[in-house]
């Protein structure tokens, strides 16, 4: 199934080019029914918080200046975005003028349907309401020169998701894949993460209560790199479709 969130934070399924409203994300029918086209996608989620996996890609940890040789890491390294950071599939996002460094980096994500605390990794995935397409928006210059992550990670509208949640997938056998202005710059298979989806789950509920509407961004593999204004970004979830945002 894939569901939608749309005009003015409604929920639907979308069948073909119909949506078909619910009551919530999956819920029963209304009866109501909207054209594709005539509706303005929204972010498919109401999070109360974003948890980022930072170096989930071995080829990205490379690429970034890390050596770990033998050693990965043991466990993942989160961090978090608010919920101030999401924006609505096929929005323009302006330049901030705090950095000279923007950087996209692509992911899949994923958004819960039920509270998760203390979950098994089987527990944790049967929890998962849909995945969808991140734009995990990176000012590096600021995330080498503070101390800590937030202006660089969660800044205004730094996590641009959808286009919608796609229920049926399996989040180990995609593929990721970035475009700037048509141009592909990132692609891997899920298969590479270092931590899969179901342990991302689990350790983050080992030490803190994840809600219904949280989301989940699984870290972004090799090919990161600047943006530019005028900028065209897309990224791909095999199965899922594309989400695509402009930078003004
Ligand atoms: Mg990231």
């Amino acid at each position: 199934m894939r569901l939608v969130r749309f005009n003015e934070g409604l929920w639907g399924l979308l069948e073909g080019e119909i949506v078909w409203e619910t009551e919530g994300p999956a819920g029963r029918r209304t009866g109501r029914r909207f054209e594709l086209a005539s509706i303005q996608l929204r972010a498919p989620a109401e999070p109360s918080k974003i948890v980022c996996v930072g170096r989930n890609y071995l080829d990205h940890i490379r690429e970034m200046g890390h050596t770990f040789g033998e050693d990965l890491p043991k466990e993942p390294g989160l961090f978090l975005k608010g919920p101030n950071t999401l924006a609505d599939p096929g929005t323009s996002i302006p330049y901030p003028p705090f950095t000279r460094e923007l950087h996209y980096e692509g992911e899949l994500a994923l958004v819960l349907a039920r509270p998760l605390r203390q979950a098994s990794p089987e527990e944790a995935l049967s929890a998962v309401l849909g995945y969808t397409c991140a734009l995990d928006l990176t000012a590096r210059d600021a995330q080498r020169s503070d101390l800590q992550w937030v202006r660089a990670k969660s800044a205004d509208r730094f996590c641009p998701l959808g286009p919608w949640l796609e229920t049926e997938l399996d989040p180990q056998a995609t593929v990721v894949r970035t475009w700037i202005n048509g141009e592909k710059r990132q692609e891997a298979p899920t298969s590479w993460m270092i931590f899969p989806v179901a342990q991302i789950l689990s350790y983050t509920s080992s030490f803190m209560t994840l809600e219904p509407g949280d989301v989940i961004l699984t870290g972004t593999p090799q090919g990161v790199g600047p943006l530019q204004p005028g900028d065209r970004v897309e990224v791909e979830v095999e199965g899922v479709g594309r989400l695509q945002v402009h930078i003004a």
